[in-house]
Parts: structure tokens; sequence; C-alpha cells
């Protein structure tokens, strides 16, 4: 950890285009957040962490994410609107326009790198306007040591400018917000927003190309951790699902909360040094791990605090998205370095507003490879704009908006994978029980960790299961610490003909969903569908 010594070194920017400016060389977290201050970008909490708005935006912008289109990317990524392509001469002059913007200024530099295990490290430059930007960075990239900042050679390079203003007509963006992508020259751009998710996202969809492509190891968009026995579990889910709250358990080690690669000499490994974790509802009592995560280092996002810098992380009148971000070490049982082995376990969480799926269910490998290429969560009023009523949302791979490849490369990998560890796959419904959104209530959270506890602990072996009706799901019928009448989802409906109703036209979106990778489905796969619609 480089923390307290702020190194000597400093570079310059001349090579890529940003000249004279006043460079910050990898400063210490605390000269960060002391920047932060004096340059009135943010304020203190009571906890000691930094405070900051990310201003207009607070959530990453999909729709402003390219990726350039050349000789590296034209046959492999699988373009459409959520690899959108970018051509290669609008993105060398927007490069020039955004580094003559840097120029003059003062910039915050650091070197950091990707990937936990030696043999996958991806070393990366990030180049930041701001220095909270440039702090989440240190939060959320691996840190190399002093002795190895002397030999550091960056291969990726982010230039992360959220003042800078794109001109759509001109510089072929969407608006004036925009991250792109170009593989050739291994930079990830980004200007008009200064969402830090973006920072962080970036460079995972670079790995989601680089490690299946040229290192034969399957990236995936889960947290994971190991138990005392060693053994390591997976928890794949979009957005809000719970990857970052059910991670964090403090009877078992934390290796990441979102990114990892699957490697193929049976291990895994974090491609972060952080987490971002939502904090909308944070309570010590509930989720006491990431509660005293939050202390000096840590990067509150878009909260409202009063004078006394107490936080009301119920207040979401900047957003939804409330965040923050901490160094890994801020939580204290972790694995380090962040890598396990071949998981045993492998979750799907999903947030199902519906109240349809069962608060956990077995998978065949069918059903399994059914519901990772359908990677299905719901979405809620008030998360997005328009969505005034629950929508059903899928992804695939649990993390579409992060894969420059066609969704079935990642999922014959782990299907493959998965086969070969041997390993138990279950579905969580972390969402709502007992009637769909606006009737019933979210999965306690208690509720949703004893049931994981119990497949972890292998108490879900013996007992009786029942198959789902609609959708097939093995589902057992009784679990330590949970009442076994929240097992089956139907049950905690009052009103059971609406039950199956509202099962069955979830099951038509899952089989509509599905209606575009069906060429590319097996007999096996295709048995993993509800079997009722
Ligand atoms: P992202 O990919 O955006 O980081 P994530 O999968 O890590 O999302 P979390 O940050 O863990 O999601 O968010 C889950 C949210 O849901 C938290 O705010 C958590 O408190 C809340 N929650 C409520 N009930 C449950 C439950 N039963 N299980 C998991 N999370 C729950
Ligand atoms: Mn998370």
């Amino acid at each position: 950890m480089v923390d307290k010594n702020q190194t000597a070194k400093t570079i310059s920017l001349e090579k890529y285009g940003i000249n004279n400016a006043k460079v910050n060389y990898q400063l210490s977290s605390q000269e960060l957040h002391n920047q932060t201050l004096e340059k009135g970008q943010g304020t203190e909490a009571n906890s000691g962490a930094i405070a900051v708005n990310t201003g207009e935006f607070t959530g990453r912008s999909p729709k402003d994410r390219f990726i350039v289109k050349d000789d590296v990317t034209r046959d492999k990524v699988w373009w459409g609107n959520i690899n959108i392509p970018f051509p290669t001469d609008m993105f060398d002059a927007l490069y020039d326009k955004v580094t003559a913007y840097l120029s003059e200024k003062e910039l915050f530099v650091r070197d950091s790198y990707a990937c936990a295990d030696e043999d996958y490290k991806l070393n990366i430059r990030v180049i930041n306007e701001y220095p909270w930007s440039n702090m989440f960075a240190h939060n959320m990239f691996l840190r190399p040591t002093e002795e190895e900042l002397t030999t550091f050679d960056p291969e990726w390079l982010i230039v992360n400018a959220p003042g800078f203003m794109a001109d759509p007509e001109v510089d072929g963006t969407r608006q004036h917000n925009f991250a792109i992508l170009n593989f050739t020259k291994k930079i990830a751009l980004i200007g008009g927003t200064g969402y830090t998710g973006e920072i962080k996202k970036g460079i995972f969809s670079a790995l989601n190309f680089i490690l299946p492509v040229d290192k034969n190891t399957m990236p995936m968009h889960c947290s994971a951790n190991v138990g005392e026995n060693g053994e390591t579990a997976i928890f794949f889910g979009l957005s809000g699902t719970g990857k970052t709250t059910l991670s964090a358990d403090p009877k078992r080690k934390l290796i990441g909360d979102d990114e990892h690669g699957w490697t193929a000499e049976n291990t895994i490994f974090n491609f972060e040094g952080g987490c971002y974790a939502k904090v909308i509802n944070l309570s010590e009592e509930n989720e006491p791990d990431i509660y005293h995560a939050i202390k000096p280092g840590a990067i509150l996002e878009n909260v409202i605090m009063n004078e006394n810098g107490v936080v009301d992380y119920e207040d979401t009148s900047i957003t939804q998205n409330t965040r923050v971000s901490y160094p890994i070490y801020h939580i204290d049982n972790i694995q380090q370095p962040s890598i396990g082995k071949n998981p045993k376990n492998i979750f799907f969480l999903t947030a199902d507003a519906f109240g349809v799926l069962p608060p956990i269910s077995k998978l065949t490998p069918g059903q399994a490879a059914y519901h990772f290429i359908s990677g299905y969560t719901a979405k809620v009023a008030g998360t997005e704009e328009g969505i005034n009523e629950p929508t059903p949302s899928f992804s695939a791979c649990f993390g579409a908006p992060f894969m420059p490849l066609h969704p079935t490369a990642y999922a014959e990998m782990l299907s493959d994978k998965m086969q070969k560890a041997g390993v138990n796959v279950w579905l969580v419904n972390t969402g709502w029980t007992g009637g769909p959104y606006g009737v019933g209530n979210r999965m306690k959270l208690k509720y949703t960790r004893a049931m994981i506890t119990a497949a972890l602990q292998g108490d879900l072996n013996g007992v009786a299961y029942e198959k789902h009706p609609i959708f097939g799901l093995d589902v057992p019928q009784e679990c330590t610490n949970v009442p076994s009448e929240i097992l089956n989802p139907k049950t905690t409906w009052k009103n059971k003909k609406a039950y199956d109703i509202q099962a069955r036209e979830l099951a038509a979106s899952f089989k509509d969903n599905f209606a575009k990778f069906r060429e590319y489905a097996n007999e096996e796969i295709l048995a993993g569908a509800p079997t009722e619609a």
C-alpha cells in the first residue's frame, strides 16, 4: 500500500497529448481527501469519510458507452445497442479535444492495476480531472507497492474528464457525455460525466473482452467469498440484487464484491481492490460490515447529511443510487490476495418484484445455463426514469452492458466450467414475497442470509423438494432459521389465483426474451425454461 508515503516520482503527460498540466502523481488517500475538501468538491461525514456529489450523472449511462470498431474488435464484438460502434477517426479527434481540455490544468494521476492474480495483472494509469475521482481509482483498483511503482509500465490508460462536454454533432457522441473503449490504443476515454462507476465498469468491460479472447478465462459479474473450509461461493446478479450485501458475511472471507475471473487453472480472482456498495437505507444492524467500512478513506456519493455530518441513508432526494466506495481492507474478514479455488456453490441473485420466484431453489445444469443466459431481475418504480410499476429486466450473463462478446460465448464457458467443477447452482430471489411490489414486501435480509448459509453448509441436501409448477425449479421445503411457509411463494400470497396469473405472465416474459437465444441453445438448456407459460 502506498497510502502513507507519497512517492517522490513525478511523471509527464506530454506523451498523451496533455501539456503543461500540474500533475499530482500517486497522492495518498488522505491527500486526495484533503484536496477534495480544499477545492470545495466534498464535505466530511462524521464517520470521517468524504462525501461528494457526482453531478448531473448519479449512475452509469449505458446508451453513451461506445467501443471503437476496428481490426481488433470488428469481428469479435457483438455490435448492437449494448456495444455501440464508434469510428476510429472520431475517437482520435475526440481524444485530442479531451487532452487539449486537460492541458494546463491541475490533474490527478495514479498507477494501479486490475486482477489480483499475478498472471493476469493489467496495469492501468488513470488520469483524473478531480481528486475524488482519483481517490475512487485508489479505492477500487489494486494498489501497487512502492517497489512495483518504480518499474511500473502502464498498459491501459483511463482519461477521465467529467468537466469536458462533447458536442454530439461534431464529436459523434449521442449527447455531451461518453465512455469509449479503444482496444487497439488501450484507452478508456470518459467525459461529460462525473459518475465514478464509469471508471471501474470501463475496465470491467475491457477485461470482459481481453480475458476470454486472450487468456482463456471466464470474466464474471459476480461477488465472491470463501468459507472456513476453504470453499468458494460466487454470487451473480444484476444491480441491486445483493452481490455486495450478501458477499459481506462476517463468517466468510470476502474475495470481492463485483467482478471476478475464473481461470483454466481452477481458480477465481478479483479484478478489483475495493468495493462499491449501495447505501440506500443502510443500517448498522442489517449490514454491519458495510456500515463500518465507511470511515476515513471511503467516498460517499450523492448522500444527504445534516450539519453534524450525520448521513441520512433514507434520503434519496439526489438519487436512489447512493453509494460508497472503499478499499477492500476496510472489511475485516478478507481473503488476501483476492483469490479463491473453484467455486463449490454458485448463486444467481434476482430481485423479483413480482413476488413469483421462490426465495431459494436448486437449478439443474440446463436451468443454470437458461437462467444465466436470461439474466432476470425486475426494475421497480423510482430506480429509473419512466418506470412506475415493476418491469421484468433481462440482461444476459447478469451483466450484458459490460459484455463485449455475444452472450453465448460467456454462457458456454460457464457451463463448461460448472460441469467440470461439479458446482451446485442456486437461484435466490432477494425480491418480493407475499405479493408483487406494492402488495407484498421485500424478502427479509436475515432470511436470505439464512438460506444462503443453509445452502453453503449442505443443510439443503437432505430435505424434501417440490417442483415449482410453472418454473420447474426444485424448491426446498425446509431451511434452517427460515419459516417454512415463506419457501413456497404461492403460500405467501393471499390471492392464489393472482399468483398463478402473475407467475404465468413472468414465465411468458422469460420465453419472449429467450427467443433470440433459442438458435444457440441445445436441448438441455431449452429444457431449463419455465415449464408452463
Ligand atoms: P451493483 O451491481 O449495483 O453493485 P449489487 O448486486 O451489489 O448491485 P447491493 O449493493 O448488494 O446490490 O444491493 C442490494 C440492496 O438491496 C441493498 O440496499 C440491500 O440492503 C437491499 N436488500 C433488501 N433486502 C435484501 C435481501 N433480502 N437480500 C439482499 N439485499 C437486500
Ligand atoms: Mn455491488
